[in-house]
């Protein structure tokens, strides 16, 4: 059985794909079978894995336009991950599906003819909530929304928890919200628990455990091409991670 688990968060700079790149190393140091997705113009992931986004000629926008099958556009990276990219040809394709039939179920679509290769499927939203987010909601089991505890980051919250009651009204009845994950996470402070707190009060969401430090290794990662955890081995990043993996295989 496949787990398809989307990390969703419209706003930038909350630990998104940092999130899934390491939750997917964590699985796949695990023995499970991973398929990442990203699915954000940028590219992150793809760059963050130690793909140059933009010398890839297939990825995931000829995938949702129907150009081409996901699993000509997967592409294995060194950490053992399988990896559906994404470059900045997914901002034209995303105008593009605006008005294109089906647009929100050509993700589901996709993935479903390779989803017997994985264990778990892990997509990277972009910091939208536009038809790529809604996409991901369709496709997925689960979803997870990082946050950044420390500020008011959580203002968007409700935004996006009106988005997954659509996308389950209209689309995906079966989607799971499986809680939030607090990233770059300062414990010591009073704030940060407060904050922590009162998000899962405010929108009765539980809190996955554990949260994830704060801490200067995840900004070295991406940049010599390699996820955190094996650039690292171990630290209190590359751990919580792990245990958040663990916690997210127990729950299936
Ligand atoms: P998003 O995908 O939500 O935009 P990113 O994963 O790109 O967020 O993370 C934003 C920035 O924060 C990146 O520079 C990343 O290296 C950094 N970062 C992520 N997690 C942590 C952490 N636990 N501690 C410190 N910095 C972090
Ligand atoms: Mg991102």
């Amino acid at each position: 059985m496949t787990t398809t688990l989307a990390l969703a968060n419209q706003k930038g700079g909350v630990a998104k794909t940092t999130s899934v790149a390491s939750i997917g190393a964590a699985l796949a140091e695990a023995g499970q079978r991973v398929l990442l997705v990203d699915l954000d113009p940028q590219g992150s992931l793809t760059f963050s894995l130690g793909i140059d986004p933009e010398e890839l000629d297939v990825t995931v926008a000829e995938v949702l336009l129907g150009k081409a099958a996901a699993q000509d556009a997967i592409v294995t990276t060194d950490e053992g991950l399988d990896l559906l990219p994404a470059n900045v040809a997914l901002a034209e394709a995303e105008e593009n599906l605006v008005s294109r039939t089906g647009r929100e179920q050509r993700l589901r679509v996709a993935l479903a003819k390779v989803a017997d290769d994985y264990d778990w499927i892990v997509l990277d939203c972009p910091p939208a909530l536009g038809v790529l987010t809604i996409g991901a909601l369709s496709a997925a089991d689960e979803v997870l929304i990082p946050l950044q505890a420390e500020t008011l980051s959580h203002r968007g919250v409700g935004q996006l928890l009106d988005t997954i009651h659509d996308v389950r009204q209209f689309i995906n009845p079966d989607l799971v919200i499986r809680g939030v994950l607090a990233t770059m996470y300062d414990g010591r402070t009073a704030h940060a628990r407060n904050v922590l707190a009162a998000i899962s009060e405010t929108y009765d969401l539980q809190v996955v455990d554990p949260p994830i430090p704060k801490t200067i290794r995840f900004a070295e990662a991406p940049a010599i091409g390699r996820s955190i955890l094996s650039t690292a081995g171990s630290h209190k990043g590359a751990e919580a991670y792990r245990a958040v993996a663990r916690v997210l295989a127990e729950g299936r």
